[in-house]
């Protein structure tokens, strides 16, 4: 054929482009596109916050005062904060330790593996500035060294109410600025527990 169309080559990814395109169309022309997104973005944010994946991620002393917060005691699930063993299902990078350097390229790899939007809480000394091994020779002075992180948990070590705060904390961020990647909002300011 020449010059004209090659209707031999309508097969179903033509025939599903030209529907989408009508489709979207009629949408855009009632609204209903926009109504739909706007529905869609807030139920995705209701959900997303509502159960909020933290790492299962242990490091250091910090580490049992979240253990107590997953507890009977404290019961962390009651607000849906639900740890998980594997980076592909979280959400949340809790980090409650020292981080040395030798550990420093796993937990970005743990962080990358994790899929968007995703965010990170810093909890204890340790995680934040180095703590009681600030400016060591093998300890970073802080996970933000390597990892955004948006709540900061300051303690040595912070109760697990201290922690679950931080998760409501973070909750309210996330009302607040929806479904931005991390890598979207670096001049976004972090929040620090008991700063008023
Ligand atoms: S902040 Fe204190 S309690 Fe937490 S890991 Fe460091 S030394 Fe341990």
């Amino acid at each position: 054929m020449e010059g004209g169309e090659n209707y031999t080559v309508f097969n179903s990814r033509t025939l599903v482009d030209m529907v989408g395109d009508v489709t979207d169309e009629a949408l855009k022309a009632t609204k209903m596109k926009q109504l739909i997104g706007t529905l869609g973005g807030r139920f995705f944010n209701w959900a997303q916050r509502k159960s909020l994946f933290p790492l299962h991620l242990g490091i250091k002393c910090c580490a049992l005062e979240m253990a107590a917060a997953g507890g009977p005691r404290f019961d962390a699930e009651r607000f849906g904060v639900i740890f998980r063993s594997s980076p592909r299902q979280c959400d949340v990078m809790l980090v409650n330790g020292p981080i040395s350097k030798k550990f420093a390229d796993p937990i970005v790899r743990l962080w990358e593996q994790m899929p968007e939007p995703k965010w990170c809480i810093a909890m204890g000394e340790c995680a934040i500035s180095g703590g009681p091994y600030f400016q060591s020779y093998n300890i970073l002075e802080g996970v933000d060294t390597v990892i955004p992180v948006d709540v900061y948990i300051p303690g040595c070590p912070p109760r697990p109410e201290a922690l679950i705060d931080g998760f409501g904390k973070l909750r309210e961020k996330i009302i607040r600025i929806g479904a931005v990647p991390s890598q979207e909002r670096p001049n976004d300011a972090p929040i620090i527990i008991g700063e008023d």
